[in-house]
């Protein structure tokens, strides 16, 4: 590895960019985390704002790990311009289309800067420090409030035409599945995400069940393991799509792993034997035995810490400047 001149004292200053929060930290360069802060990400405040906050938090973190900033790599939530830094028509922020906190944070902090979708800074996270290591072909899927992914081959990002960064969740699971964000029906997150298992249980629940208006995906699996019947079947369904969308990804790619991650997969011991079962039915034309199905483990912070390794993996000599 090339040492660059600032590795000595130098760590990176990461960026997670959500629709309800801004974590900020200092990485080092295994991927520890030496300093942590996180506030609300406050859109309607506008985008200067957000700037000036998660530049304060940058400082902040720097003094706390008692370390200088060597560079900034920032994971949001999408769609965003990797290459120009600039964000797109992002759901949570449509007002702050066009604006480059890449720039805006290499001209205040002097140093280069990069930024990923959240879910392909994650993978390369999970790629470099996590599950995936030494993993030749690797994707990455988060499980939450959406489905996200990112694939990462030979240690690179994979990236399709135009830099776009390939939407998993949208893939196409079953066409007569409920509506999806984005205008289609039946996606892979429509179907699979937290909120879909939600939605399921609703709809076959009896208007009168106690905590229809409070569920959530979290809930239904604490039930399932209570022994609640119609849990159950929504732990059943929830295996079944979660299920086709990976058994596609392994025929379709065949993988040496798949690291999962997000919320749901806190519950991953309700899900993964029978989507294991589900993939060895539907991929006999693979060697789907040897794509191995491991659970993400750089935690909470995963986010974090691949939006840290965005900068490695765009400067890996450390650059200073832009390249
Ligand atoms: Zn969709």
């Amino acid at each position: 590895m090339i040492e660059h001149p600032r590795a000595k004292n130098g760590m990176t200053g990461a960026v997670d960019i959500g629709g309800t929060k801004i974590a900020v930290g200092m990485i080092d360069d295994t991927g520890s985390v030496h300093a942590r802060l996180e506030a609300a990400t406050d859109p309607e405040q506008g985008y200067r704002n957000a700037l000036d906050r998660i530049t304060t938090m940058l400082r902040q973190a720097a003094r706390t790990a008692g370390c200088e900033v060597a560079g900034i790599g920032i994971g949001s939530t999408g769609p965003v311009d990797p290459m120009t830094g600039e964000f797109g028509n992002v759901n949570f922020f449509p007002h702050w289309q066009g604006e480059n906190p890449v720039r805006d944070l290499e001209s205040r902090f002097r140093v280069s800067a990069a930024m990923e979708n959240d879910a392909d800074a994650a993978a390369l996270g999970e790629a470099a420090w996590g599950a995936g290591q030494c993993k030749r072909r690797l994707i990455y899927v988060t499980v939450g409030t959406g489905i996200g992914a990112g694939l990462v081959f030979g240690g690179e990002l994979y990236r399709g035409v135009d830099q776009a960064h390939p939407e998993i969740g949208h893939h196409l699971v079953d066409p007569s599945g409920p509506p999806c964000s984005c205008g289609f029906r039946g996606c892979w997150e429509s179907l699979a995400a937290g909120p879909a298992m939600v939605e399921w249980f609703r709809a076959k629940a009896p208007a009168e069940h106690p905590e229809l208006a409070t569920l959530t995906a979290k809930r239904i699996c604490e039930l399932a393991r209570e022994g609640d019947a119609l849990a159950r079947r929504a732990v059943e369904h929830e295996v079944q799509y979660l299920g086709l969308g990976l058994a596609n990804l392994v025929t379709l790619f065949a993988p040496d792993a798949i690291v999962l991650g997000g919320s749901l997969m806190k519950s991953s011991d309700l899900f993964l034997p029978g989507i294991r079962n589900l993939i060895r039915q539907c991929c006999q034309y693979v060697p789907f035995e040897k794509t191995e199905l491991a659970l993400a483990s750089l935690g909470e912070d995963a986010n974090l810490i691949g939006a840290a390794r965005v900068w490695h993996h765009r400067f890996p000599q450390g650059g200073t400047s832009r390249a």
